[in-house]
């Protein structure tokens, strides 16, 4: 089986990120997506709505898909929940989905192209490659030479063999030493959650990010408003 694993800040959910979801399911097969939301994201400021929101509302937006899957994989320990919260790295999750997968299954990581080029400062970012394949959502702009130099270091290739490629869309299939990264381009959803907020706070419809069951569970808690409900 192909799973992917999708993980985010999810501060909210949005269209956005099913658009992803749906392409990836479509292009590698993928028979489960795990949609993870972090309690505490290591690249991010503190997000607005608690875990427990960004939790439910992934519950919610993913519900209509048999394929998608909430997972509380980085929900905050109980025991911990007086103490600092550690960040939540992927490569842990990855290696916690790892250990749950038979030798014949595959697991890809989901990431849209934005994040995708700070990925060489991840957490034991090399490693992440070794433990699975990329999904990257490519977007108009990014050439396969971005996509390349994006590679934590050990993994990219020297400047003059990427040059080349600074012309080509990020599209198709990348191998690289043992890196597969399959670029998606048709993800075409301008979305981000820093909009959806800020769409939220100015009382603007919301139908073009948002479900209608999660607008609903957005504006019941009082989420991303003046005194949000996190
Ligand atoms: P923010 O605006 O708060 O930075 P965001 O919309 O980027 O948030 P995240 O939860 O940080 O949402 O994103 C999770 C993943 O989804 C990241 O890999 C990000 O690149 C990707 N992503 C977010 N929005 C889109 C989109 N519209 N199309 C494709 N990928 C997206």
């Amino acid at each position: 089986m192909n799973i992917g694993i999708f993980g985010g800040t999810f501060d909210p959910i949005h269209l956005g990120h099913l658009a992803l979801a749906r392409a990836a399911r479509e292009a590698c097969d993928l028979s489960r997506i795990l949609f993870v939301p972090a309690c505490t994201p290591p690249h991010k400021t503190k997000p607005l709505a608690s875990y427990y929101h960004r939790y439910a509302m992934v519950t919610l937006a993913t519900a209509g898909e048999k394929a998608f899957v909430p997972s509380l994989l980085e929900a905050p320990a109980l025991e911990t929940s007086n103490k600092k919260l550690s960040p939540n790295y992927s490569i842990d999750t990855i290696l916690k989905v790892k250990a749950s997968l038979k030798k014949s299954d595959t697991l890809f990581f989901l990431i849209g192209i934005d994040a995708f080029e700070q990925i060489s400062q991840w957490h034991r970012s090399e490693e992440l490659f070794r433990e699975c394949r990329f999904i990257v959502a490519s977007r108009p702009g990014f050439s396969l030479a971005d996509v390349a130099q994006s590679l934590p270091e050990s993994l990219r290739p020297p400047e003059n063999v990427t040059k080349p490629f600074a012309k080509q869309p990020a599209r198709g299939d990348l191998a690289l030493h043992g890196v597969t990264i399959h670029l998606l381009d048709n993800v075409h959803s301008a979305i981000s959650a820093t909009h959806v907020r800020e769409a939220i706070a100015a009382k603007k419809p919301l139908k073009k990010f948002l479900s209608p069951q999660m607008e609903e569970y957005v504006k019941k808690m009082g989420l991303y408003g003046p005194r949000t409900g996190s």
